[in-house]
């Protein structure tokens, strides 16, 4: 991983112990990997004598909250509940760590602190694409499971550490874990020999798999079942180049009383389908339109969500949004917007 080397590590250390009002951030509408890696980084900076903040700008879904233990509440500031106090203590700080993103925008509500505040900048970040200009120290490595993965590299290194994951902590290494289990979906997507050896070597240290797995998995409200079923059978269209969508309007969403958290890993289903090679999932979410895409080796999400999407990612799992009315008027124009552009993109248009 050439950002990490006996250099940055040091730096790493100089620029967190050297400083005293730290603000953990991660980008928008978080998901297990910004959850996970932003606990992890607090836990550390606090089993370590530190007091750091955690800053985000909406709230997390309900099976990250076993990461969040009561006596971190103080700790954790929203914007969206708390405007003042996040964009003040982003101001107000000495060192930002920004986790799991690539730019300012993608943390939304908190670009404009972000891009104001005078505080050092830290990124730890797995995305293509790195505003690397705008931080004073940027580990940046797109072969790796996830942001989770890659702060493991960094801690384990740490004089801390030593190498010996048993003294990251529990709570830390369980953060970690979670982070790398959401964005490999449980394996199964960018999985790297480090991904595999960081797990062992988790596991080795005691961390509790089984409950993990059943925090993040195993509970769910039966609505999602419900809509999912709703979904495979109404809802999913393909197109004769290969490409599978689904649109979610608010009235369906409204339906299945769908809570943030609740689509995760739907958009992935269908690429099971032997001549799909692109699945996406359209959201409309107060007066925006967001999009997933997953894609299979050899079409690439990431372009087609910077193309069409204003968005981008990871070559093949990708991410952006419609605007209306530059894009389309109005949700039931998502479908024809999606077939006429990822036809003009699969056939090199
Ligand atoms: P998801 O579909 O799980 O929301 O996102 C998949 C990937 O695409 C994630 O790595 C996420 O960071 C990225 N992504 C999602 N939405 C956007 C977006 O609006 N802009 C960019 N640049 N990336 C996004
Ligand atoms: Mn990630």
């Amino acid at each position: 991983m050439k950002d990490i080397n006996s250099g940055s590590i040091r730096t790493f250390e100089d620029m967190t112990f050297g400083a005293s009002d730290i603000v953990i951030t991660t980008h928008m509408k978080p998901d297990g990997d910004a959850i996970g890696s932003s606990v992890a980084m607090y836990r550390f900076l606090k089993d370590n004598g530190k007091s750091p903040k955690i800053v985000i700008n909406d709230s997390y879904p309900p099976y990250l909250s076993f990461l969040i233990t009561p006596e971190m509440s103080d700790d954790l500031i929203i914007r969206t509940e708390d405007p003042q106090e996040a964009d003040g203590l982003i101001l107000g700080s000495d060192l930002i760590i920004c986790l799991d993103f690539n730019a300012f925008h993608r943390t939304d509500g908190l670009e404009a602190s972000l891009k104001e505040a005078n505080g050092r900048k830290i990124l730890i970040d797995h995305h293509l694409n790195p505003s690397r200009e705008a931080f004073d120290l940027s580990f940046s490595e797109t072969e790796v499971s996830s942001a989770s993965e890659l702060l493991y590299h960094i801690l384990i290194n740490t004089s801390a550490a030593g190498g010996d994951a048993a003294r990251l902590g529990r709570k830390c290494a369980e953060a970690i874990m979670t982070g790398m289990t959401t964005d490999t979906n449980n394996f199964a997507n960018s999985v790297y020999p480090s991904t595999l050896h960081m797990a062992s070597d988790l596991l080795a240290a005691g961390v509790d798999r089984e409950m993990i797995l059943n925090c993040i998995y195993n509970q769910y409200g039966e609505n999602r079942l419900r809509l999912l079923g709703h979904i495979m059978k109404d809802l999913l269209k393909t197109t004769p180049d290969g490409v599978a969508y689904i649109v979610l309007d608010k009235e369906t969403l409204n339906r299945y009383n769908v809570a943030e958290g609740d689509t995760e890993g739907f958009v992935n289903m269908p690429l099971s389908i032997a001549r799909i090679r692109m699945s996406i999932l359209i959201k409309e979410d107060g007066d925006r339109v967001r999009v997933s895409i997953r894609s299979k080796r050899g079409t690439s999400a990431n372009m087609c969500a910077r193309r069409f999407f204003n968005g981008g990612g990871h070559e093949n799992a990708a991410g952006g949004r419609l605007y209306i009315p530059d894009d389309i008027k109005g949700i039931e124009e998502a479908g024809d917007y999606i077939e006429r552009n990822t036809h003009i993109f699969l056939n090199n248009e």
